[in-house]
């Protein structure tokens, strides 16, 4: 990298400490510029050093330098980090002072974007970095310290050299066919690996499901006609978990969202009980919105009103559901039972928003559904997120096709084309093989100053 970054790494706010993180070739030398006692460039990499940031013959503050040079550091580069007395001012003046003295400003993320490309960590390790930063549970975070400390990756290795063996096999196959039976080799030596293989795969894959609930949560929405007390429902969830309720900021105006947490698993519910200007969900938007939104979550609380009978719309909703995973919430069961629900819904779980009768049931149904009480992160190694399931899941496909070709008696260099792709698959998921403008796009999702 030719140029030195700079950037805040501690949330912007009042605080006893704040620490400004710079990274690149010239960064001993910048800092030097801007410090009191002139001797950065002489001390020991690795120390933590005293002095004073200036700014002329203002004294702007009295700081810890850390002078950390390449190649140890986090990045792989000379690496200084000021801590400063904590303050939106005087973090904001010694970073403009930085600027002003041949620092660029970072990118989010750039300072593990400049680890990944000096090979200090591969990708799943970055990802991992940025899963500890934002786990909300503890699951999230034996998770993230699993994935940052090398395990995914490890895991993505042994099967990338497996099918390294494999491509071997192959490769002797092809170079020297006289030598050997291919019908026997193949049947003896590269069908039995494949299928190890696959069945490795497989494995992961489904633990991966884990993987996406801890880290991605659960897709829920609330649907049902107005009125049936969607909102209440809504209320009683989150009155429960107040703690973890940050954001109920709604990215969509009118659709109210909260979080609880069930078991370690973040439950990210939306309710369409905001959809104000339609008045009229099942009836008047009717059945292709909530299919929208039927689609777009992983699990549907359908509520209905106990007090009164099913309509048309909300039967054929019922059918719908069936696809998904769902609950049937019975509402306002203190008020006389006029609902009539046919034999084959099973999930249906009675409840009374207002009295606060029922909701226990609820989570535990949704436990029982995710079997959550079941998922272990202490030794358990989960990918855990969309991209790299989806190359695992591309990878497995190849191998698949490659498979079916061999018993085809396709010729072995054709099937080796697939074979090879896979491996190009998963390098993907650790960054051995990857393209700009992924990296780029991977990167920007980190917070500023990491
Ligand atoms: P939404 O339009 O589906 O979001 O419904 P609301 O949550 O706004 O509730 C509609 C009405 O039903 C309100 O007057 C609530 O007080 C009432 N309500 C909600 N839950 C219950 C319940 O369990 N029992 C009874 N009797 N009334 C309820």
């Amino acid at each position: 990298m030719e140029d030195t970054i700079a950037a805040i790494s501690t949330s912007l706010g009042v605080g006893a400490i704040s620490i400004i993180r710079i990274s690149g070739p010239n960064s001993i030398e910048i800092v030097n510029k801007i410090v009191k006692i002139k001797n950065l460039d002489k001390v020991n990499s690795h120390t933590i050093n005293y002095n004073f940031i200036i700014d002329g013959d203002k004294t702007i503050d009295e700081v810890l330098i850390s002078i950390m040079k390449a190649p140890k550091t986090f990045t792989c580069e000379d690496v200084v980090e000021i801590n400063a007395h904590g303050g939106i001012s005087t973090t904001n003046y010694i970073l403009k002072l930085l600027l002003k003295n041949g620092c660029r400003l970072a990118e989010p993320g750039e300072f593990t974007k400049r680890a990944f490309l000096n090979g200090r960590i591969d990708l799943q390790e970055a990802e991992g970095i940025m899963n500890l930063i934002n786990a909300k549970t503890d699951k999230a975070h034996n998770l993230a310290i699993n994935q940052l400390s090398g395990k995914v990756s490890n895991l993505i290795k042994e099967l990338r050299n497996d099918i390294i063996q494999i491509l071997a096999n192959i490769e002797v196959n092809i170079d020297y066919p006289e030598y050997e039976d291919i019908i026997d080799l193949k049947t003896k030596d590269i069908k039995p690996k494949m299928e190890l293989l696959l069945n490795k795969i497989e494995k992961i894959l489904k633990d991966s499901k884990n993987g996406l609930l801890i880290n991605e949560g659960i897709k829920t929405s609330i649907i049902g006609k107005p009125n049936v007390g969607k909102s209440s429902l809504l209320n009683r969830l989150l009155e429960e978990e107040k703690a973890i309720v940050t954001d109920i900021e709604g990215t969509t105006r009118d659709i109210v969202e909260g979080k609880i947490s069930l078991d370690g698993i973040i439950l990210n519910i939306i309710d369409t009980a905001g959809i104000r200007d339609t008045e009229n969900l099942v009836e008047s938007i009717g059945v292709k919105k909530s299919l929208e939104l039927i689609d777009n979550s992983d699990l549907v609380l359908f509520v209905l009103n106990n007090n009164e009978e099913l309509s048309v719309k909300e039967k054929e909703l019922l059918e719908k559901i069936k696809e998904k995973n769902y609950i049937v919430v019975i509402n306002k069961s203190d008020l006389d039972k006029k609902i009539k629900i046919d034999n084959d819904i099973s999930n249906i779980v009675y409840i009374s928003a207002k009295e606060d009768i029922g909701i226990e049931e609820l989570k535990n149904k949704i436990k029982e559904i995710y079997n959550l009480e079941k998922i272990e992160t202490e030794d358990m190694t989960y990918l855990s997120n969309s991209r790299s399931i989806a190359l695992l899941e591309q990878s497995y496909d190849l191998l698949k096709e490659a498979m079916k070709n061999i018993d085809m008696d396709i010729p072995v260099d054709m099937v080796e084309i697939d074979i090879k792709e896979a491996w190009n698959k998963l390098g993907e998921i650790t960054g051995e093989t990857y393209q700009d403008e992924l990296i780029n796009q991977l990167f920007s999702q980190f917070c500023l100053g990491k």
